[in-house]
């Protein structure tokens, strides 16, 4: 089964539970309407010591800012601010002095940054490597939320940022190369959380999500939750390295989304204004009757046949 058959599972298995005012399962994270025209936003991601980091080729301090970086990404991804975290620790032995510390003084820079609190969490050993669990909870006026479903056909497909380096970086760390330009990318990744919120208070943006799994991957997120398919123009790809790689490559961490087309010029050029860089333009939103909830893939206009597929855990 692939973790999103897994996921599409559980779905289904608790549809039948009371919501209790929260949105159900699917997007960046789960929303919580707490009045005042105000909602609560939760997400939890987890990394696992050999799956998501190699203590031996990022600094426990790298650690500690990049697993709130990845939290506070999908708080980004719904316009949302980030307010506070809940950080769960499983450390086995040989981790629970020096690099405790420094894991958390990196985890306490990014909590500065963006002014995000440390509200709880939970610390226990392991005896199978480090496991970090953390729920980020952002706030956000509820007419800023940005869904993964609101995609509608016609829109413009905009991604903010380059794509690519990240995966460049774990190929070159896996091949002993840990501080390439790519390597540091890959180990500090950097929220969009400015840009969220910017994005979340323009109401000419309609669906959006963070890379997390590549483009390939992430965008049918967007396109089954809209019901909408996409054409992507892969000459139009900002790539760090080849296509492929920015494409198909996970953890880049940059924001996704659908822009009204007359709208489109303008919010780039006011983004440009805003933050020294425009989004770039990459496809446009499809009605479903073209080619189902799919992307079709340009090249300079022709359609083309790629096996490009997203990360996925299974
Ligand atoms: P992201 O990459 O943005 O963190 P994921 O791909 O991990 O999102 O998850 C997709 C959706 O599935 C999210 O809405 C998430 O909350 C939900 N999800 C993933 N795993 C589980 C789980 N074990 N139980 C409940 N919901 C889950
Ligand atoms: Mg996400």
């Amino acid at each position: 089964m692939s973790e999103f058959g897994f996921i599409e599972g559980i779905k289904k298995l608790f549809s039948s539970l009371p919501e209790r005012g929260f949105e159900g399962i699917g997007d960046d994270c789960a929303v919580l309407d707490i009045g005042g025209g105000e909602s609560l936003v939760f997400t939890v991601d987890t990394l696992a010591e050999d799956v998501h980091f190699l203590r031996a080729s990022s600094s426990a301090y790298e650690i500690g800012a990049k697993s709130l970086a990845v939290n506070l990404s999908d708080v980004a991804a719904m316009g949302a601010e980030p307010v506070a975290s809940l950080l769960s620790l499983s450390l086995p032995a040989d981790a629970c002095g020096e690099w405790a510390g420094e894991f958390m003084r990196g985890y306490h820079a990014l909590s500065e940054q963006w002014g995000v609190a440390l509200a709880g969490g939970d610390t226990t050993s392991s005896k199978t490597g480090i496991t970090i669990s953390i729920t980020a909870i952002g706030r956000v006026r509820n007419e800023h939320i940005k869904r993964r479903s609101a995609a509608v056909a016609g829109d413009v497909v905009m991604v903010c940022g380059e794509l690519g380096a990240s995966a460049a970086g774990l190929r070159d760390i896996l091949d002993g190369d840990t501080d390439t330009p790519f390597a540091i990318v890959h180990r500090n990744p950097v929220p969009q959380i400015e840009e969220g919120r910017w994005l979340g208070a323009h109401k000419e943006v309609h669906a959006m999500m963070d890379l997390s799994d590549g483009l390939a991957s992430d965008l049918i997120h967007i396109l089954k939750a809209s019901h909408t398919g996409a054409e992507i123009e892969t000459a139009n790809i900002p790539c760090a390295t080849d296509t492929a790689t920015a494409v198909c490559g996970g953890e880049d961490y940059k924001l996704l989304f659908t822009v009204a087309a007359a709208s489109a010029e303008s919010l780039q050029r006011e983004f440009a204004l805003r933050f020294g860089y425009a989004p770039s333009v990459v496809g446009r939103i499809l009605p479903v009757s073209e080619y189902g909830e799919e992307i079709c893939w340009l090249e300079n206009g022709v359609r083309i046949f790629p096996d490009w597929q997203g990360f996925s855990h299974f």
